[in-house]
């Protein structure tokens, strides 16, 4: 009979469904067991509840949706998906006014303020504000059974907020925005690339990259990709720049994925 064997608690699995991402609709569950959190509801009711069906998710308990802030690629479906759920929507005070003053039918709003974290189910939530030009707008940090999960997209710069929050997660999800070089030869307006480009606008594939090096720690185990530009940027090249950081980081272990604007991403695991 073994002696000092160590009896340790049967971890529970994470799992993190991107049911798609990108200018065009946010949607990100995050779930243990059948229990749920969503967060952003871009996309329309009907398509949201295809996509759960796409990903097997629909026999999900989804507790809420948090909302990172009021652009509509976040907040499209919000209204119809939290009646058909019926689960309350939260968001920061001021996010929660400014959503209600575009659609004033938006009830069941629970509110938070960026660094007091709060629970909802057995999630850990801890919300961080994100530079991005948006009404206070938020990544979360999720905890659950131990496994520690980031969610930041639409971000303008890496902060020194972004960097401690996003240190050593087991799973990040982060944006990779746009390649510079085909946002600069772009057909865009200057302005639309100076807005993108600048401090409250998207990280760009090498950005990207940066905040790997400062964030990827011994517990990292998966990042998805996401926020990806469908006119600059390709999965591809969002990829080779991530993969290429975590070579040199001698950290090719990690499980690296790529979230689509058109279907939903496998469910992504902690391991
Ligand atoms: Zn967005
Ligand atoms: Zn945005």
């Amino acid at each position: 009979m073994e002696k000092n064997t160590q009896q340790l608690p049967a971890a529970d699995k994470i799992g993190v469904t991107v049911l798609g991402s990108g200018s065009k609709g946010n949607c990100t569950l995050v779930h243990c067991g059948r229990e749920a959190i969503m967060i952003d509801a871009g996309f329309s009711c009907r398509e949201t509840k295809s996509r759960l069906l796409q990903a097997g998710m629909s026999g999900m308990r989804v507790h809420a949706i948090l909302v990172t802030h009021e652009h509509t690629d976040h907040v499209n479906g919000l209204r119809v998906c939290a009646e058909a759920l019926d689960v309350p929507v939260y968001a920061t005070p001021k996010c929660a006014t400014v959503l209600r003053g575009t659609d004033s039918r938006l009830r069941q709003f629970a509110t938070f303020t960026p660094g007091s974290p709060f629970d909802i189910s057995c999630f850990d939530i801890d919300p961080f504000p994100i530079p991005h030009d948006a009404c206070d707008p938020v990544g979360f940090i999720i905890c659950c059974h131990g496994v520690k999960i980031a969610v930041a997209t639409d971000i303008g710069f890496i902060s020194s907020c972004l960097e401690y929050e996003l240190d050593n997660c087991d799973m990040m999800v982060v944006e990779s925005n746009h390649d510079l070089r085909m946002l600069e030869q772009s057909s865009r307006p200057w302005n639309l690339k100076q807005r993108i480009m600048g401090r409250q606008g998207h990280l760009c594939n090498e950005a990207t990259q940066d905040l790997l090096r400062h964030t990827v720690k011994d517990s990292t185990r998966n990042i998805i990709l996401a926020h990806l530009s469908a006119e600059c940027n390709t999965p591809e090249l969002a990829r080779h720049a991530a993969q290429e950081t975590l070579n040199k980081m001698e950290r090719s272990d990690v499980g690296l994925f790529v979230a689509s604007q058109t279907a939903p991403l496998p469910t992504v695991w902690s391991r």
